[in-house]
């Protein structure tokens, strides 16, 4: 099925990890990092906090609504707040596929947890961080809501431009503060923290101070930002965004809500973080792609690609369009590169019932050629391949791979650059 054009961007930034945090987006070019970073839920992110003394809610999780109506009685709290968990953020403003609107709730009772439950879990909430058709509710977080007199914004990110860690604030936190940042700037605070020296007290009261905490709340909230620092390090995160970051009448500064990326580089020290990963929200075949080590991106048109790095599959999907074609989707193989891993991708892309023509375009600056084009002989054998293939090699061992192919006796159409091997593909796929 093809996907709209949003849920193609989404994708696109979600797996290239193009995703500045809206705030840094403001004011910085777009950077594009190649490697996915790994998103976790609301409830998983908020018993990391909770682990390491950062103030949250009492919570449970539930995946029914008869669960979620026995969580709700458990927690015999003044008032509940129900919240549907998916990766996306805007969720209190989002709609469910079922009709109910909003992903987050407030209630008195537990019996409304249970029917409200009822409509979010196995539908599809749709929010303004979601493809059209929205992403499966497999899960609910039944917390005990707490009154809110203010609502802040505080996030934790690794900024490029300032080569290390940075605290982004604003009073005006809350579910809007998209527009807060594009209509007043002057409300978004920074503090670029030294990662060696790591984050001063002086920049934590600041940071507290700026966000508007007076008095004893100051001194709170400066030291919630000091554990939320902290945290970050420890994690390995590259991103841990709390919005709201809130006060509540009672003088309690809490985290409200919890977005936490990862630094995928960091999975090897941070195993049970990264085994809380639960895929669900991945295309089944993204997560097979990932077995292998291959990031896999579906797209709309009718030539597949096969790249190595995300900066080549991007030019490779350009040319193709200048060239009026239009790619199924990419398939990135990194660095390492086994033979097998070959035959995987070429078992992957041509699973798509879209694809009428293969473009490989491989440039071996680590990668050897001679694997790849070994690795593309066996796949075309052992697949009986059908579609046109159009193969671009250039780099390390690129003669020795050029002879594989021509020798193989297969049906392979050599390209000598970028350019040639787009239009030779766009043929190809016109012909038929
Ligand atoms: P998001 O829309 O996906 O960012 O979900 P949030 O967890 O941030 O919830 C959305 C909004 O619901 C927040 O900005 C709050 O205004 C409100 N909200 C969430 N939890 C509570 C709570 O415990 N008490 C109150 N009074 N409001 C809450
Ligand atoms: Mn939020």
């Amino acid at each position: 099925m093809a996907s709209p054009v949003a849920a193609q961007a989404r994708k696109l930034l979600r797996d290239l990890a193009l995703r500045p945090p809206l705030l840094a987006a403001r004011s910085q070019a777009v950077q594009l990092t190649p490697r996915r970073w790994l998103n976790l839920q609301e409830y998983q992110s908020k018993k990391l906090m909770s682990d390491n003394g950062v103030k949250v809610q009492r919570f449970f999780v539930a995946d029914s609504a008869k669960e979620a109506l026995e969580a709700a009685k458990r927690l015999n709290a003044k008032e509940i707040v129900l919240k549907a968990q998916i990766l996306a953020g805007g969720r209190g403003k989002g709609v469910f596929s079922s009709g109910l609107k909003g992903g987050v709730h407030l209630t008195k009772d537990p019996h409304v947890v249970g029917q409200l439950a009822k409509q979010m879990i196995g539908y599809n909430l749709a929010t303004k961080q979601t493809p059209k058709e929205g992403v499966k509710v497999n899960k609910v977080m039944v917390a005990e809501a707490l009154d809110i007199s203010r609502e802040t914004y505080l996030a934790i990110l690794m900024d490029r431009s300032c080569n290390g860690p940075v605290l982004v604030g604003s009073p005006q936190g809350g579910v809007d503060i998209e527009e807060v940042a594009a209509s007043n700037p002057e409300l978004i605070f920074k503090e670029e923290i030294d990662i060696i020296e790591g984050i001063k007290d002086s920049q934590a009261q600041r940071m507290a101070e700026n966000l508007g905490f007076l008095g004893p709340l100051k001194n709170q909230a400066a030291d919630q930002i000091k554990k939320l620092y902290n945290l970050f390090l420890k994690i390995d995160a590259t991103q841990v965004e709390v919005n709201p970051f809130g006060e509540t009448p009672e003088g309690q500064v809490v985290c409200f809500d919890a977005k936490i990326n990862f630094d995928d580089n960091a999975e090897f020290r941070q195993k049970d973080i990264f085994a809380m990963d639960d895929k669900s929200e991945n295309e089944p075949i993204e997560n097979e792609a990932a077995k292998y080590d291959l990031k896999y991106i579906g797209l709309d048109g009718n030539i597949a690609c096969f790249v190595n790095g995300a900066g080549l599959a991007m030019a490779t999907c350009d040319i193709i369009f200048l060239n009026g074609g239009k790619p199924a989707n990419f398939l990135d193989l990194g660095g390492g590169v086994k033979e097998a891993q070959v035959y995987q991708a070429f078992k992957l892309l041509t699973a798509d019932p879209k694809v009428e023509a293969i473009l490989v375009n491989i440039f071996g600056g680590i990668v050897n050629c001679a694997i790849i084009a070994n690795g593309i002989t066996k796949a075309c054998r052992e697949l009986e391949l059908k579609v046109p293939l159009v193969v671009r090699l250039e780099g390390t061992n690129v003669h020795e791979a050029q002879n594989i192919l021509s020798n193989s006796g297969l049906p392979i159409t050599s390209a000598v650059d970028l350019e040639d091997a787009a239009k030779k593909s766009v043929a190809s796929v016109a012909k038929k």
